[in-house]
């Protein structure tokens, strides 16, 4: 399993809800826990491993959470501007504008309901993941203009490392 990237066909498309947790579905919220203490991130969700299923795991500020169908059932009209980036658009960061506070909505992997009612940061993390699970990347959320400039520099970015790659392996 690896976090794919953009513009992979799997992070555009809207994710399947989850109707049983099964070993399966245990095993797939272990690897991406895994993934994303490795890549150093603080959310992750399942289209990012190639899993086109709707879970999501979070630890903002360890704040740990493994979330199915989750889904924004509140957010706050105040909204915040701060950087983000994204582990499926390795490089770039750019300003994105969300709610400030939200309530989630989901189930754990016992089958329970959770609500999660976060600001800041978290609230921050869970929009961002909730929004992958949906086909939806931050980078829909900037302007045109940002968005070019976003890309161009992931890309310039994504040529560098396929050339030291290409290097060492000499
Ligand atoms: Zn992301």
């Amino acid at each position: 399993m690896e976090i794919v990237t953009y513009p992979e066909e799997v992070l555009r498309r809207e994710a399947e809800p989850i109707a049983d947790i099964d070993d399966g579905i245990r095993e797939l919220a272990d690897k991406m826990t895994e993934m994303m203490f490795r890549a150093e991130g603080i959310g992750l969700a399942a289209p990012q491993v190639g899993v086109g299923k709707k879970m999501i795991v979070v630890n903002p500020e360890d704040d740990f959470h493994i979330l199915i169908n989750p889904e924004i059932v509140e957010r706050s009209e105040e909204e915040e501007t701060l950087e983000e980036g994204c582990l499926s658009v390795p490089g770039p960061e750019a300003p994105v504008n969300r709610a400030e506070k939200v309530v989630v909505k989901g189930i754990d992997l016992d089958g329970d309901e959770v609500r999660l009612a976060r600001e800041g940061l978290t609230a921050r993390v869970l929009q961002h993941e909730v929004d992958h699970i949906s086909g939806k990347l931050y980078i829909d959320h900037l302007s045109d203009a940002e968005r070019s400039l976003v890309l161009r520099e992931y890309r310039k970015l994504e040529e560098e490392s396929k050339e030291e790659s290409e290097g060492s392996s000499l």
